[in-house]
């Protein structure tokens, strides 16, 4: 199985079958597994083989084809699937750290990722220290001997920056730090993760693992040291297990991410090739561009791909933004991404509105700042709806 190229995996990888030999996964909707005897019973709990289950909040046979699937796309030796991209951010952190460590992280952060580094790990005695992502220089200044953990989103939300996954590797295991990696808009389709040195990859599955905006879920990538020993341990006794039903969702999100996420990234590249100058843009903010800043990063990272989400910064700020927003006719409002619907964002009302006006500042979330997750619409039709929206945003 681990011989087959992608698409193959995203097919068939990690399925088993049952007496029935059905040929679409099934749902394992039971929380609990009979033991033929007590015997049985007593020598499951001494040590469960890979075809054994005791509880679904430990494993469920459905969600365990979704994490088989999931290591074989990553080229993770093994995974945990999570309630949420949350409790997967949580417990990938939580079960690497104790009071008195130290954690680095990159400071441009999805708001519930710098909740848990900024309030929880403090509470808890953990010590922080909050960098600039993009630079090695800040990195390499912050680690110390009882640094654990260097934390950051490979391209972060929602201003696209990429960050040098094997630049911080380096630096973080030269004082043996593990490296967690919340991937969600670099997407598995395009991530390398693992094999450019990241020890765990976290993904919210509720993006473009589902794909269609309907499941909440996460997962945890890593070796299978990591994941069966202080991983799996943490999860199942804290309750963050993914549902069997969630798990079948990802499982058929999975059999077509290759193609949606490729077709969504290649319409988000014609979209800002065909916005790139508009007189109503301050900015436009897309990875895959020849002009961004970090193409070359791109390049190396993710096979020059710029992923499925765009940022533009338009010019009059919040009120023309807004007004954007409003002449949209195709695109939907929302703060989902990674959805066959297009949907647009107003990260500074809405996702980042907590956050202080210097940290909006800081983090480039400016007043005018419209994040765009592509989806699988015709491209035309969607070119023609922004460049429309955007004259009458300057009306
Ligand atoms: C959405 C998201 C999360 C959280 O995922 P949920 O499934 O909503 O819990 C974490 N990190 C990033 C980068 C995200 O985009």
């Amino acid at each position: 199985m681990s011989d087959w190229k992608q698409r193959t995996q995203l097919v068939h990888g990690g399925i088993r079958r049952s007496q029935y030999n059905e040929v679409s996964e099934a749902i394992f909707l039971t929380q609990g597994f009979v033991y033929d005897t007590a015997e049985s019973a007593e020598a499951r709990f001494v040590e469960t083989g890979p075809d054994e289950f005791i509880y679904a909040r430990y494993g469920n046979p459905t969600v365990s084809m979704f994490e088989q699937r999931i290591a074989l796309l990553e080229g993770a030796e093994d995974a945990f699937a999570t309630a949420s991209g949350m409790a997967a951010v949580n417990g990938a952190l939580m079960s690497l750290v104790k009071a008195g460590d130290h954690v680095v992280s990159a400071k441009a952060l999805f708001g519930s990722c710098l909740h848990i580094l900024e309030n929880i790990l403090a509470n808890l005695g953990v010590e922080v220290t909050f960098v600039d992502g993009p630079n090695l220089e800040e990195w390499r200044a912050a680690v110390r001997e009882n640094t654990k953990v260097c934390f950051f989103e490979s391209m972060s939300n929602p201003t696209l920056e990429v960050i040098d996954i094997a630049g911080v590797s380096e630096i973080a295991h030269s004082v043996g730090a593990m490296v967690v990696v919340d991937n969600v808009f670099s997407t598995p389709v395009f991530s390398n993760a693992i094999a450019q040195g990241a020890d765990v990859v976290v993904y919210s599955a509720t993006k473009h693992i589902d794909g269609q905006g309907r499941a909440l879920g996460g997962v945890i990538l890593g070796t299978e040291e990591y994941i069966r020993g202080p991983l799996e341990t943490y999860m199942k006794h804290t309750g963050g297990s993914l549902s069997p039903f969630n798990a079948w969702v990802m499982l058929k999100g999975l059999e077509t991410i290759d193609l949606r996420v490729r077709a969504q990234a290649a319409s988000a590249l014609k979209i800002a090739e065909a916005l790139s100058g508009n007189d109503a843009l301050l900015r436009m903010i897309y990875p895959g561009l020849k002009d961004h800043p970090q193409n070359a990063l791109v390049n190396a990272q993710l096979d020059g791909v710029g992923g499925t989400v765009l940022s533009i910064d338009i010019k009059g700020g919040k009120e023309a933004a807004f007004k954007f927003l409003n002449a949209l006719t195709i695109p939907v409002i929302s703060n989902n991404l990674g959805d066959a619907k297009s949907i647009a964002t107003h990260p500074a009302t809405t996702t980042h509105q907590r956050l202080s006006d210097e940290q909006k500042d800081d983090l480039g979330i400016a007043p005018g700042l419209v994040r765009f997750s592509v989806g699988l619409e015709d491209v035309d039709d969607l070119i023609q709806d922004l460049t429309a929206a955007l004259a009458t945003s300057q009306a």
